[in-house]
């Protein structure tokens, strides 16, 4: 795979522990504009993965993204559920969200946390979905631990008693697996992945996850307990540069922007890209 792509990912969920389901970036048009704007200057595609739920309080915000930069949808589940318990309810809820907003069933799907085993792949595959872009191959060691070394860091094919679904994983620096995520750059600064990269090398998809909150941490703060707020808040004032950083890197680097569906095609057209049984998830 030589070609260089890089998708924009962007998490529409509630903010970080809002009880009352509050995304700021759409009750406050400066945040919109500035994220607009970094996203037109540079020509960037954003595949935004919903927390279907907020679909209805949030329509007409979604639909005046919809006009402002290009953009298009997955699914984030229905209500952020992390307990793998209700992940098939959670699935089935979120289609029907979506169907019933968009008129067409989704393609993609992003697991809470990239929380996701055996089972929910499996739910996945029942309910027709092209691509799933839930697994971090990394390691994590907060209360949502898992360890997904041993899967591949660039997309492959999950594939299941004679069927399958394309996994876009995010994106994670060669070799070590350190995630390179919006969360990620702004708690350890890009100046230290540019220096790792020397030896670890970004892949060659580059999945980059963020959420809305990702870009005023410093107003939301206030929710954030113990390291995670001290981790959140790093680089708070500055995201916006921070991200506008990013996606200059990867220009320079020679990537090209895509949507989610459109990388799921490119991989889809490739002769031989790497496959795993879902047996390989817990
Ligand atoms: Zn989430």
């Amino acid at each position: 795979m030589s070609k260089r792509i890089a998708c924009v990912t962007l998490d529409i969920e509630s903010d970080l522990l809002d009880k009352s389901g509050r995304i700021h970036m759409f009750e406050n048009t400066d945040l919109m504009r500035r994220y607009s704007t970094i996203v037109q200057k540079h020509k960037i595609k954003v595949t935004g993965f919903l927390v279907t739920s907020l679909i209805e309080k949030y329509s007409a915000e979604i639909g005046r993204l919809s006009h402002t930069i290009p953009i298009e949808f997955g699914v984030h589940s229905h209500s952020h559920e992390r307990r793998l318990k209700y992940f098939a309810d959670e699935v089935s809820s979120s289609i029907a969200a979506y169907e019933d907003f968009f008129g067409a069933p989704p393609i993609g799907y992003r697991a809470p946390n990239g929380l996701i085993n055996r089972e929910g792949i499996i739910s996945l595959i029942e309910n027709q979905f092209k691509y799933d872009a839930s697994i971090f191959p990394s390691i994590r060691m907060d209360e949502y631990g898992y360890s997904n070394l041993h899967l591949p860091n660039k997309p492959f094919r999950f594939v299941h008693s004679g069927n399958e679904i394309i996994e876009l994983p995010a994106a994670c620096l060669d070799t070590i697996r350190l995630v390179f995520s919006m969360s990620y750059i702004k708690f350890l600064g890009l100046d230290i992945y540019k220096t790792l990269m020397r030896f670890f090398p970004l892949p060659d998809v580059v999945v980059l996850d963020s959420h809305p909150y990702d870009y005023y941490t410093n107003r939301i703060a206030a929710n954030i307990r113990g390291w995670k707020r001290y981790a959140h808040l790093r680089n708070g004032d500055k995201a916006f540069e921070v991200f506008e950083s990013v996606v200059t890197l990867l220009q320079e680097k020679g990537y090209e922007f895509m949507f989610m569906s459109e990388l799921y095609k490119y991989v889809t057209d490739l002769p031989k890209p790497p496959t795993v049984s879902v047996e390989k998830l817990r």
